[in-house]
């Protein structure tokens, strides 16, 4: 069914943008209700004027000079940005376009417009959220700066906490004179040794006990100084002298114990009679020293205290035979 003419005149009145028909003069024609509506003057009033009075002041120069001279020229033009002038004092910025009608000879211009308020709230909306995800943005990246300094502190003071862990572990269980293992790690050596020996592995050991002969003397001589300095070398040359898998530790004033796993009490008696002679002909300063030592190997049943009281009654036959001797026990 077609639409009656009154039926398109009604649509056209109310038509989702303002309308209005000039004629060749520029005077309007036709002006439809929704153009009515945002001027605020009714259709009546505004029919019969210069369309260019519809616009504010500076908005008449580009009507005239844009939208009518290019209309004449081309028979159209699109978007051109005019401001309205509504009867309440206020202006609304539209954006026009215009389409020449009928002939050359009675031309009339059909100019249809639509308020860019919404146009420019957009483009503010959108700058908004331009400028709030800038902001989240650096935000986040502040954030992860943050995180990544708190994670290089918390990996120093790890490190540091290793650091501190792994010293004390070490002080406890090291002889500070000499850096030697001391007595409380001896013993867990020792215990490992024993539960070797006792289990499936069957592993046999020796331990030796050394102590230092007329010790007594070279401190009440020459000093306390000298005396360490004396313990100190001779921790080192044993050091040196043992191997890599023996084990000495410093369990008191200058009385060293040595555990030497896997060995049989032959092959420990051999290490320890050419240990005992490497400390006879080193050069000791002020004054040469000799020590004694008892060695005793491991025998089933036994305990730290069983090894230990062996080793140390074979230690003190060593001395009681003149001192600078091995004696097995
Ligand atoms: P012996 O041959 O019977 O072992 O005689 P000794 O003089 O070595 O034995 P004694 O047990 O009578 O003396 C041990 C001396 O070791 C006493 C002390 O002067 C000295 N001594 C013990 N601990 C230290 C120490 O840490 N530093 C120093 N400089 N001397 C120490
Ligand atoms: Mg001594
Ligand atoms: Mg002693």
């Amino acid at each position: 069914m077609n639409p009656r003419p009154a039926d398109i005149a009604r649509w056209w009145q109310f038509a989702p943008s303002g309308q209005v028909v000039v004629d060749g003069k520029g005077y309007t024609v036709l002006v439809n209700h929704t153009l009515s509506d945002w001027l605020g003057f009714p259709s009546e009033q505004l029919v019969n004027r210069l369309a260019s009075e519809l616009f504010t002041c500076e908005s008449r120069m580009v009507y005239q000079g844009v939208l009518a001279y290019r209309v004449a020229d081309v028979g159209s033009v699109s978007e051109v940005h005019l401001s309205l002038n509504l009867s309440n004092g206020d202006t609304l910025p539209v954006l026009c376009s215009a389409r020449r009608l009928g002939d050359q000879k009675d031309p009339q211009i059909l100019i249809s417009m639509q308020p860019i308020v919404r146009k420019d709230q957009l483009e503010r909306e959108l700058l908004e959220a331009r400028q709030a995800a800038q902001t989240a943005l650096e935000e986040k990246e502040a954030v992860i700066t943050e995180l990544e300094s708190m994670r290089t502190t918390l990996k120093s003071h790890n490190e540091e906490l290793q650091r501190l862990t792994m010293r004390l572990g070490h002080e406890a269980k090291s002889d500070p004179l000499t850096g030697l293992p001391n007595r409380r790690h001896l013993d867990v050596a020792l215990k490992e040794l024993l539960s070797r020996a006792e289990g499936f592995l069957s592993e046999g050991f020796c331990m030796a006990l050394l102590d230092i002969d007329h010790f007594k003397p070279v401190n009440d001589e020459y000093g306390h100084a000298v005396g360490d300095q004396v313990l100190q070398q001779l921790a080192k040359l044993l050091s040196s002298k043992l191997r890599g898998q023996d084990f000495a530790a410093r369990i008191g004033g200058e009385e060293f114990a040595l555990l030497m796993p896997k060995t049989a009490i032959d092959e420990a008696s051999n290490a320890l009679e050419r240990l005992r002679q490497a400390i006879e002909v080193y050069h000791w300063q002020p004054v040469p020293i000799t020590v004694s030592l008892g060695v005793t190997s491991y025998l089933p049943e036994d305990t730290s205290e069983t090894l230990l009281a062996r080793a140390d009654r074979a230690l003190y036959t060593a001395k009681r035979e003149g001192r600078n001797r091995l004696v097995n026990g």
